[in-house]
């Protein structure tokens, strides 16, 4: 789908390392070029015109994150450099202040890294529990097995929409329903999802999502924030600088900017919120009901096929999202993903940053396929075709 849109389709490699990051389609670019081509400036700053430019570009990008996500107000959009800072943020701008010692906040163990190492850091620091949602066989979270950790104690629930090795999609509108219920709150890691499926924070009763730019075909340096207002404005800034500041004498007194602002200090990544703005632009046109459904049905394909050969071990047969992670009998995960770079096939391997998931899946290391709009039936067969023939591999690696 769309494929033409895309230059690096050029260079004749099958990408089906999208869970990483995505490429880029000639939109987005052509919008990133543009404002360095024809109107550099820097925003919030000045009084002519190509600034102004900048500010009206830099905030139609927030506008159109909004409507994508279905936010309240524009005020509850923050950008920042993606997933891992939103996540950084939330846990050390705002639950730092009201998290206090015996409280405890529930993860799982297929959580990405940076939906992980955040809330380690408040056990140490303040002396919170982190606790694990169990998983079911399929290595899912359920609001049923949630219930089974949440104590009076529970204060925050944080997990992924969609996790990057899993690929299984969480039930999170049942999860903050209970949650609110019981006065704690819900931060969800929307890396995976955001780019694959409709997401509408209001519906979904979310109080604070974060998400990547450059894994919906925008620009790498570039992510977003989301948090109710109510509570976004109980956000310390974790930067202090310039832009975010209203004034500021020499004894200390200053005056911090309303939200966004006073959330973004120094020169924000100007061309990334454009480039995001263009790639939200770009999916929207194609349309996300249309791309979660052609990731479904490749899906469908791809683990049909795989399941025909003998050799190959799926780890998440069941799955809802176009993630699909694998084994080769005997052979290491990592050695699969050199030999399929030989015939130009990129895929990832090894723990994908969830680094305590082995404890539920029982491999450390895997192959992952994640797939996205633009990939194709045929770039599957390639790769099921070197696949299937183990001596193949095996003869090749050495
Ligand atoms: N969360 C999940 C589920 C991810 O897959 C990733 C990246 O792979 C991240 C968070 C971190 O995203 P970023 O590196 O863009 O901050």
């Amino acid at each position: 789908m769309n494929r033409e849109d895309f230059p690096m389709m050029n260079t004749g490699y099958i990408y089906l390392d999208n869970g990483a990051t995505t490429w880029k389609p000639k939109y987005v670019l052509d919008k990133i070029n543009n404002y360095y081509t024809n109107y550099t400036a820097n925003a919030h700053r000045g009084d002519y015109d190509l600034s102004l430019k900048v500010d009206s570009e830099y905030e139609n990008a927030r506008d159109i994150v909004k409507e994508f996500i279905n936010a309240n107000s524009r005020k509850e959009i923050i950008f920042t450099s993606g997933t891992t800072e939103s996540l950084n943020i939330i846990a050390n701008g705002f639950f730092k202040e009201i998290l206090e010692p015996g409280d405890e906040i529930i993860i799982s163990e297929s959580e990405h890294a940076s939906n992980i190492l955040p809330w380690f850091n408040l056990a140490k620091t303040n002396g919170i529990n982190i606790k694990y949602c169990p998983l079911d066989d399929n290595h899912y979270v359920t609001l049923n097995n949630l219930k089974k950790v949440i104590t009076k104690n529970t204060k925050v629930i944080s997990l992924a929409h969609i996790t990057n090795v899993i690929g299984d999609l969480r039930p999170i509108k049942e999860i903050t329903e209970f949650a609110h219920a019981n006065n704690i709150f819900v931060v969800v890691d929307g890396a995976q999802s955001i780019p694959h499926i409709k997401t509408d924070v209001k519906d979904l009763d979310i109080d604070f999502l974060a998400f990547s730019g450059h894994k919906m075909c925008g620009p790498t340096g570039i992510g977003v924030l989301y948090g109710k207002l109510e509570l976004l404005e109980h956000v310390t800034p974790q930067n202090l600088g310039g832009g975010m500041n209203e004034s500021f004498d020499n004894v200390n007194e200053v005056y911090l900017k309303s939200l966004p602002t006073r959330l973004e200090a120094g020169t924000p990544n100007i061309e990334g919120a454009i480039g995001l703005g263009a790639a939200i632009e770009y999916l929207q046109n194609i349309g996300l009901d249309k791309i979660s459904e052609h990731e479904k049905n490749l899906r469908k394909y791809l683990v049909s096929k795989l399941s025909e050969i003998k050799h190959i071990d799926i780890i998440n047969e069941e799955s809802d999202s176009g993630v699909v992670s694998f084994n080769v009998d005997g052979i290491f995960a990592q050695d699969v993903a050199v030999y399929l770079n030989k015939y130009k096939i990129c895929v990832r391997a090894g723990s994908h940053c969830a680094k305590i998931l082995k404890n539920e899946v029982g491999v450390k290391n895997t192959v992952r396929i994640s797939i996205y709009f633009y990939n194709t039936k045929e770039e599957i067969d390639k790769l099921i075709e070197l696949l299937k023939d183990k001596n193949k591999i095996l003869n090749e690696m050495l």
